[in-house]
């Protein structure tokens, strides 16, 4: 099991701790690298992004903590880029090249082409999901999530993280009602999905924010959607997309497991240069 982790909120954005709070954590628990990852800004109202008016003073204090830490841990900073097409910024508008050491991109708004509201398909609440799914989709889940996968693709193509997240966040509220994940035409929209990724070089990240909180009895991606990432040679990192310090290790250890098993030898961190592959310790 290697010991880092790249995707983490902090009380910038929607997180419960100031960020010397998770480092106190990762290094008592032995990580060489922890990078930081708040929700990017966003051109509307919103509870969980960081505001516009405090990214300087996140990049100088992350800046600040990654010189004060050198030689125990390395700090990196980065930021989850929410990919809302025709809303949302350029990624590069936040992460111009020295600001920070990589990117994550990720879908938790989807919109439809017919209508103005987004679907939220994060968050605890299934019933908000659901109303959603009704109100802005007509209730047509086959549409919903060729939506959201469009984004995602979109996203890949346009924006190029270095990290995708939770890459079928989709199937959280899910719960195997409205679609099941090996019908031909959710597979058909996950493997055209994945060769934009395999095209655009990202790495997939293993996010197990799903099962320590208990909202979804799989990682995201499912072993099936990791299993192609391997044949299509997509690398992978493993992500707690912790929110509080205390959850920076949860399930890790089984999704190296799980990566493990799949035929994975190696997985994909960061470092002040750029990415680096790390062999899977078990
Ligand atoms: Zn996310
Ligand atoms: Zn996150």
């Amino acid at each position: 099991m290697n010991h880092f982790n790249l995707h983490t909120h902090t009380d910038f954005c929607d997180g419960t701790a100031r960020p010397e709070e998770y480092i106190a954590e990762a290094l008592r628990a032995g990580f060489h690298t922890l990078g930081f990852s708040s929700h990017s800004p966003l051109p509307f109202q919103n509870a969980f992004s960081l505001r516009n008016e405090r990214f300087a003073e996140y990049l100088s204090s992350l800046k600040a903590l990654h010189d004060k830490y050198k030689g125990k841990i390395r700090v990196l900073t980065s930021m989850e880029f929410d990919y809302i097409p025709g809303i949302s910024d350029d990624f590069n508008r936040y992460a111009l090249p020295g600001r920070m050491h990589y990117t994550i991109g990720g879908v938790h708004l989807v919109k439809s082409p017919q209508n103005r509201d987004l679907w939220f398909i994060d968050g605890p609440k299934q019933e908000k999901y659901d109303q959603g799914l009704k109100e802005i989709f007509n209730g047509d889940i086959r549409k919903a999530v060729r939506c959201y996968f469009a984004q995602v693709k979109e996203m890949v193509l346009t924006q190029k993280p270095g990290i995708i997240a939770h890459f079928d966040k989709i199937k959280m509220h899910n719960k195997a009602r409205f679609f099941g994940e090996h019908e031909p035409w959710y597979r058909d929209l996950v493997w055209e999905t994945l060769q934009a990724v395999s095209a655009a070089g990202s790495v997939i990240e293993v996010n197990t924010r799903g099962l320590y909180k208990n909202r979804c009895d799989t990682f995201y991606p499912s072993a099936e959607i990791l299993e192609q990432a391997l044949h299509l040679k997509i690398p992978v990192t493993v992500s707690s997309d912790a929110h509080a310090p205390g959850e920076l290790n949860g399930f890790v250890k089984e999704a190296y497991t799980l990566l493990s098993d799949i035929g994975f030898r190696e997985v994909a961190c960061y470092d002040e240069q750029g990415r680096i592959m790390l062999p899977i310790n078990e």
